[in-house]
């Protein structure tokens, strides 16, 4: 086959730069002509180093071996975010950014925002899981997620879906899902540490913590767990493997603490001054930053990590 035939036969992909099992391709604009723009890290955006096709055989078999991996592995994924609040649109546009599907579901009706936004909404979590994603991603409150997650119609997906989840507390959803899903599905804990607010500019350095709970070699789980977490790290997330209850202990000494001085504060009416210091100033972007998340949250910090009332019974 002649190369020029290729340039036209190939499937659109959203990355410009494909990892096969061996080597790191460069495919230029011609060949896949609408590439989505991807902001990740610097470092993979220079990884443009072996396009070493020295011979045209070489580079058909390059193609091809492409080809094999768009086909088989590196399709977008598609997510199912349950529980489309603030923070949960938040993250939806990360996953919009890196080329992926979002199917979201909520208590609240999000038809109009996702249709303006490239999304698909469904009225409840029958209908979103009759679509059976490749991941389903809890975005919900700490505290509605345990009845959340029991009334999910788990029969309705794909045996291998990937559960992945968001909240601010780990032991608590990890248990959860241990206890409700069959053996089959992967289950991947996370907490980005950011929000609405701290990642409004980008989530370049931002911490993103994770635990691959139970992830199966077999099939194709393993490669799109691998898959949903490039999505973080393509964003510039610090990557930070980390059990979930280490990340709870962590969490109580910081996050916790953090939130309860930031509530405190914001009962105190602080205005800012012509004469701030730099401290003052810190104080009022710390009061700003944590009542602009609900209340739910940090009474969910609160009830749902058990280190959390070590500490406060320190305050
Ligand atoms: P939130 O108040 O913790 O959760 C709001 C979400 O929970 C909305 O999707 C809401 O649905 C749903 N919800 C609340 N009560 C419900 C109920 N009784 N039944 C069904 N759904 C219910 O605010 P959030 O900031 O969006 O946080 C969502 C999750 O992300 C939380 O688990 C949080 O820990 C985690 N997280 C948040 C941040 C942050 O900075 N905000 C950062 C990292 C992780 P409707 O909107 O449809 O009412």
């Amino acid at each position: 086959m002649a190369s020029s035939s290729l340039r036209f036969a190939q499937p659109t992909f959203p990355n410009s730069i494909l990892k096969t099992k061996t080597n790191t391709f460069f495919v230029s604009k011609n060949v896949f002509p609408t590439p989505v723009p991807n902001k990740g890290k610097a470092s993979n955006a220079h990884a443009i180093t072996k396009l070493a096709c020295v011979n045209k055989t070489t580079e058909i078999a390059a193609c091809n071996q492409i080809i094999g991996d768009v086909n088989s592995k590196l399709m977008p994924l598609r997510i199912g975010i349950i529980g489309f609040g603030n923070f949960g649109q938040f993250i939806a546009k990360g996953l919009r950014r890196q080329g992926h599907f979002v199917l979201a579901t909520s208590r609240s009706d999000y038809s109009e925002y996702c249709k303006q936004n490239g999304m698909q909404f469904f009225r409840n979590m029958d209908a979103l899981c009759e679509e059976q994603p490749d991941v389903i991603l809890v975005c919900s409150s700490i505290l509605s997620t345990e009845n959340i997650i029991r009334s999910i119609p788990i029969h309705k997906l794909k045996p291998d879906t990937i559960f992945a989840d968001v909240l601010s507390v780990r032991q608590f959803p990890k248990n959860l899902f241990l206890e409700i899903l069959p053996p089959g599905f992967g289950i991947v804990c996370t907490h980005p540490m950011f929000g609405p607010e701290s990642g409004k500019n980008g989530w370049n350095g931002l911490p993103f913590v994770f635990e691959k709970v139970r992830v199966t070699d077999a099939g194709t789980q393993a490669e799109k767990c691998t898959q949903f977490l490039d999505i973080f790290e393509q964003e510039g997330c610090q990557m930070v493997e980390m059990t979930c209850e280490e990340h709870d202990r962590h969490a109580a000494g910081s996050q916790f603490i953090t939130h309860t001085i930031g509530r405190i504060l914001s009962h105190l009416n602080l205005e800012s001054t012509p004469i701030s210091t730099k401290g003052y100033k810190t104080l009022l972007q710390l009061t700003k930053n944590t009542v602009s998340d609900s209340f739910d949250l940090y009474y969910g910090l609160f009830m749902y990590n058990v280190n959390a009332t070590e500490q406060a019974s320190i305050l």
